[in-house]
């Protein structure tokens, strides 16, 4: 089942869809015992549409860098199918590879372990034409002048090395560098979280503006809710490998549907010292090992609304209004539950 139909009611096609990806590690856990399967990913099925940003969400464990490391082709599902422009990934080789590579780039967290710092600046943005052979040099440099200007460098760094740049300007380099390929496709892996506040609100201003002028589809990867919130058009919350709820930015503002949404929601701090958070609220224990994760609902350990029934059942993902999605036994017909909302979340206890 895929999370989108391919034909959703915009008609756009999804420029990515996932269909039930699972991904396993083998984990050998003591010297001449067998290895034991790690489950970073059970069955994750969404799309994404050109020009959306999916915020993907969870704790960490949760499998959301290797989502995507997976959207990118840079590892392979265990099982099921990521497909780009509708083709397999998994049947692509050689120079269609090449091309669908050049079309999905990747920002990591640290820009000081994306950049070579024994390169200039100038050195890096050129790195990638001269691999892909690509254009003349003086068709690089003019692309590297436009890309400086959209990232809102001036073109004096070009000279510089990447420790003679603020954080805030190494992660524009990064930036301008992904897009040197003209991609369809960013993969922002906790792109702003090692920034400072002010620097954070840039890149994330930046990256909204690309999404805008560029029409680029963009995964933000990352564990803060608050941004992915308000800068993601939908939302997919992971907890241990597996899709926990899939909502647009307006049915996840309140906290979402799903008890995990929701006690995350409860557990992101918030800019008001007037407020606290309710102990009661907060997400308690520690996320379960992958390698043995619990039976039935795997959130069954921690969640505040656990039921007998969650221990051995696993809750399916079930289709609500607006092309939300969730996966806990409280919602859908197989619960016996009548498909009503749970209590709102509440608002945070004034101090
Ligand atoms: Fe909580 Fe049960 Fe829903 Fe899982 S299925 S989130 S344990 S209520």
């Amino acid at each position: 089942m895929n999370g989108i139909d391919a034909n959703d009611e915009a008609g756009v096609r999804p420029i990515l869809s996932f269909e039930q990806v699972c991904r396993e590690f083998p984990v050998r856990q003591a010297f001449l015992r067998a290895p034991v399967a790690l489950h970073a990913l059970t069955g994750v099925s969404f799309d994404v549409k050109p020009g959306e940003i999916v915020g993907i969400v969870g704790e960490s464990g949760s499998g959301k860098s290797t989502l995507g490391r997976i959207a990118l082709g840079m590892m392979a599902p265990t099982s099921g199918t990521v497909r780009y422009q509708g083709q397999d990934l998994a049947g692509l080789r050689g120079r269609a590879l090449r091309e669908v590579r050049r079309d999905m780039q990747m920002i990591f967290q640290d820009p000081n372990s994306s950049l070579n710092g024994r390169m200039t600046i100038e050195q890096s943005l050129l790195e990638p034409f001269v691999l892909h052979k690509l254009g003349t040099g003086v068709e690089r440099r003019a692309e590297i002048a436009r890309l400086l200007d959209v990232v809102g460098l001036p073109a004096s760094v070009l000279r510089r090395y990447p420790h003679e740049l603020s954080g805030g300007q190494k992660q524009r380099v990064v930036i301008a560098r992904a897009l040197t390929l003209k991609p369809k496709v960013l993969v922002a892996d906790e792109a702003v979280a090692a920034l400072d506040v002010s620097v954070k609100a840039q890149i994330v201003n930046l990256l909204l503006e690309l999404r805008r002028s560029l029409d680029l589809a963009i995964l933000f990867v990352s564990h803060d809710l608050p941004i992915v919130q308000s800068m993601c058009d939908r939302v997919l919350v992971l907890y241990l490998g597996r899709v926990m709820e899939l909502a647009s930015r307006a049915g996840i503002r309140d906290g979402g549907l799903h008890p995990y949404t929701q006690a995350l929601t409860r557990s992101s701090p918030v800019p008001d010292p007037a407020r606290r958070l309710a102990g009661e609220d907060l997400l308690k224990g520690e996320v379960p090992s992958p390698l043995n994760p619990p039976p039935g609902c795997v959130f069954h350990t921690r969640c505040p609304r656990a039921m007998p029934s969650c221990k051995s059942t696993v809750p399916p993902l079930v289709h609500r209004e607006d092309r939300h999605e969730v996966a806990c036994l409280l919602y859908g017909e197989s619960s016996g539950v009548p498909l009503a909302p749970v209590a709102p979340v509440r608002p945070l206890t004034p101090a």
